[in-house]
């Protein structure tokens, strides 16, 4: 039988609290092991209701301005791939382009802006244009497995969408990576589906979509791609994963699947965004060509401010130094909203 658990291990914490006429009360707190990777999460600091939206009308105005992904910019403030790359230098579908990184994390480094609008809501993405903008990062690496290029072993496609999320340019971008040195996370997981199937000779992902389907937790199934927020997310508000069943690699995946990919981001967006959050991080996931026993996953991770006027990140020590991820809202609760954009037309 499956070896997929969700542990938890209960808390609480008990306080004389000033707010309460020095009354005795007890805050639950919840200590979550992620099912694939054995890493933790803490549940606590609960809110109750939607998070306060961020105010932008402050940080956008004025950014248009040097803003390099515009596009009466981009083509002469961007930089090219040499030849050795890609002999046209950048690539183009409809209104978004991919080219270099001006500031690379490896020896292949990119950037995709997505379309012309400096600024676009969470609820602003066509999903043609996320498509566009998706389809672009694979052309490219494709473009780098045909040329059997020394990097071209893992590639990364990451969006930090707003300041919250780590990024510093307002206009939507992708960024992309291809590297033969994968990421902490990446190798992580990639090694935890590989002890898994030494374990038990299945697949960990069609195992987890089995255990998970039809649960608290499990959000809608669209094609091949099956929603569902994760148990011990990394993100203040939970995480949104979607995997794609069957499906090993970017190379693996079919018009229609990035078609319903990019669908469920704009429900996941619009869900986010209705939740208060105006920031979010995510990635793609694929197995590494030696293992076949992962799966193509993305994670959404919605991102926000504790204290905007202060500028105060939703990471502090625990999470950046210590790891520990920590969640304030119930992911079966969470899972309960985004499924109701899932519903709409
Ligand atoms: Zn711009």
């Amino acid at each position: 039988m499956a070896e997929i658990e969700f542990t938890l291990i209960r808390k609480e914490c008990k306080f004389l609290d000033p707010r309460n006429n020095w009354d005795c009360v007890v805050v639950p707190i919840e200590i979550r092991r992620d099912p694939l990777t054995g890493r933790t999460a803490r549940i606590c600091h609960f809110r109750v209701g939607k998070w306060k939206s961020p105010d932008f009308r402050t940080v956008i105005p004025g950014t248009e301005v040097w803003c390099p992904f515009c596009p009466d910019k981009v083509l002469e403030k961007t930089p090219r791939f040499p030849e050795e790359i890609l002999p046209e230098g950048r690539l183009v579908r409809h209104d978004s382009v991919l080219f270099p990184n001006l500031a690379p994390y490896d020896g292949i480094s990119g950037v995709v802006s997505i379309g012309p609008e400096h600024f676009l809501p969470m609820t602003g993405f066509s999903v043609e244009r996320l498509v566009n903008a998706f389809g672009l990062c694979f052309s490219f690496f494709e473009r780098l497995r045909e040329r059997k290029h020394p990097d071209s072993v893992h590639p990364l496609i990451m969006w930090n969408y707003m300041p919250a999320s780590g990024s510093s340019v307002i206009h939507p971008h992708l960024q992309i990576l291809s590297s033969s040195s994968p990421p902490n996370l990446l190798r992580e997981r990639d090694e935890a589906a590989l002890k898994y199937y030494g374990k038990t000779g299945r697949n960990f992902w069609d195992d987890f979509i089995e255990k998970e389907r039809g649960g608290e937790r499990y959000i809608a199934g669209t094609g091949r791609i099956h929603w569902i927020s994760a148990f011990a997310p990394s993100g203040v508000a939970g995480d949104v994963l979607a995997i794609v069943k069957e499906v090993h690699t970017f190379f693996d995946l079919l018009e229609e699947d990035l078609t319903a990919l990019c669908d469920g981001f704009t429900r996941v967006m619009a869900a986010y965004e209705d939740f208060g959050m105006g920031s979010f991080n995510l990635a793609l996931y694929q197995g590494s060509v030696e293992n076949e026993h992962s799966c193509l996953h993305a994670v959404f991770s919605p991102r926000t401010y504790f204290y905007q006027k202060l500028g105060t990140p939703d990471t502090g020590a625990i999470r950046h130094l210590f790891d520990e991820p920590i969640v304030m809202s119930y992911p079966e609760e969470i899972a309960g909203h985004i499924r109701s954009f899932f519903k709409r037309p």
